[in-house]
């Protein structure tokens, strides 16, 4: 029975060892199933960049799991945008206020620690190489085969939590039911990693304490910088048409489109050419379904119920902030499943809709807005009315990465700000008046009309 504090997950991923500390933390006995082979030995296979953007959710999910300060000490704080003109240009646009950043970590390290502090608790079990194939969802028995001898087995649990991932097999077992809801979205843009190594003394090549990025319209490239002096790029190209990954075969090709749109980094890169040929193109997905659980049984968490584009990096966020949203639950609910699953499901999706919603809209954002003046100005007035109004005006990009604001409120916020902005637009000789009446006058009236 669930109160006999018994549970499984499917999947150490990011999600999956860290809602294992959780449950331990609380006296749980826990089982956890991963396909991958135990990484801590067997190295961290690399692949979905290598580093990933952890922000103030992701924060507050690290801090219960005990290991904030470890992850602080090997975090690099990125409190800004660098971005790069085809000309080799740099403009600096700081995310938030003095103080704020996001953090680049490595996702290797941060699975290797939760993996390791879960571990540490003698009522865990990791079971390592063991594939789920699936979920008899009446008897709660969960197929899984070890990849090392081929034998298949099954277990039962009356708590089972599927933390397996964007294409997660516990999910597949759940859209066989009727009226359960799914649907997945490719966007037609793939991703490719690349690498600047470190400088000979270990230093980094670019400026370290920002999230460096080349908008070009249609298509971006990113780094995110690592401990070791290098930084690990993403190139976000169409997978077909003018400039895409299909018409970029060759070396000639590849050189010619870097010397076009990112001559900058040709020199920082000396084997862009052999990483750009032997590193995969991969695609990325936005998976939505509700509900998100089986009688109150079966739980998905993380990219096994929301999958989203990496573009606001907040897929690994959002999967935490679930796991402390339900640590909270079962404070409220005294440990009582079936209520807490019912809330979180309740509540839970609207806001994973809102993420992967903001996600897909800030694609346009990185790829395109940021090289606007017409953006620059808006992140302008969204200092200022910020500190002008400090309780009163956050930008939705601080909403979502500095705060703990429901995502949904956050996304509600888009179109609200875009009037505020048209409204201060439509203000004489603006950035003279900033402390003026009249800014003040449109906000008050933009703020009472909401
Ligand atoms: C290019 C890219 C950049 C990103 N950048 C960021 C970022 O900057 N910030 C951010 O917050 N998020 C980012 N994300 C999103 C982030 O990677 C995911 O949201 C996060 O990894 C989700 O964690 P998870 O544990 O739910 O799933 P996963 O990390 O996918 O873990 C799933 C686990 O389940 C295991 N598994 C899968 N199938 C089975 C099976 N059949 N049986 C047993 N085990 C199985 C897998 O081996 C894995 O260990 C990025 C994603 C991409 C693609």
């Amino acid at each position: 029975m669930a109160n006999e504090k018994k549970a499984v997950i499917v999947g150490a991923g990011l999600v999956g060892a860290l809602w294992a500390v959780i449950l331990a933390k609380r006296g749980y006995q826990v089982d956890v199933y991963e396909r991958r082979s135990d990484f801590r030995q067997a190295g961290y296979v690399g692949g979905r960049s290598i580093n990933l953007a952890l922000s103030e959710r992701g924060w507050k999910a690290v801090e219960i799991a005990g290991i904030r300060e470890k992850i602080a000490a090997v975090a690099i704080p990125m409190p800004g945008r660098m971005m790069h003109g085809t000309d080799g240009s740099l403009t600096y646009q700081p995310y938030g206020e003095e103080g704020q950043a996001i953090y680049s970590v490595s996702r290797g390290g941060l699975n290797i620690e939760l993996v390791n502090i879960a571990d540490e608790f003698d009522q865990v079990r990791f079971h390592f190489n063991q594939s789920c194939l699936g979920v008899d969802l009446d008897n709660s028995s969960i197929r899984f085969e070890d990849n090392r001898t081929g034998v298949q087995f099954a277990i039962e649990s009356d708590l089972i939590f599927g933390t397996d991932g964007a294409f997660s097999p516990v999910r597949q077992s759940l859209q066989k039911l009727p009226r359960f809801n799914y649907s997945q979205h490719y966007i037609d843009y793939g991703y490719k990693e690349l690498s600047i190594p470190a400088n000979a003394d270990g230093s980094h090549q670019m400026h370290t304490n920002g999230l460096h990025i080349w908008p070009r319209g249609q298509f971006m490239l990113i780094a995110l910088p690592n401990v070791d002096g290098s930084f690990t790029c993403t190139l976000f190209l169409p997978f077909e048409g003018g400039a895409s990954f299909e018409n970029l075969k060759t070396e000639e090709q590849v050189m010619a489109f870097f010397e076009k749109y990112f001559p900058d980094v040709i020199p920082l890169m000396p084997t862009l050419v052999k990483e750009f040929t032997e590193n995969p193109t991969s695609a990325l997905v936005t998976v939505r379904c509700n509900p998100w659980h089986y009688r109150h049984k079966i739980l998905l968490l993380g990219d096994a119920s929301h999958a989203i584009v990496p573009f606001f990096g907040q897929g690994m966020n959002a999967g935490f902030e679930d796991c402390t949203i339900l640590d909270a639950l079962m404070d409220k609910f005294e440990e009582n499943w079936p209520a807490i699953i019912e809330e979180f499901n309740a509540n839970r999706p609207e806001d994973a809709n809102a993420i992967a919603d903001l996600a897909l809209l800030n694609f346009i954002e990185m790829r395109d807005k940021v090289a606007d003046p017409k953006f620059l100005l808006w992140k302008k007035i969204e200092k200022h009315l910020h500190e002008q109004f400090p309780k009163e005006f956050q930008s939705v990009y601080s909403m979502v990465s500095f705060s703990h604001v429901p995502y949904s409120r956050a996304l509600s916020e888009v179109a609200r700000h875009e009037e505020l902005f048209g409204k201060m637009l439509e203000i004489k000789d603006l950035e003279n008046n900033w402390n003026g009446p009249e800014v003040e006058a449109v906000f008050r009236e933009w703020l009472a009309g909401n």
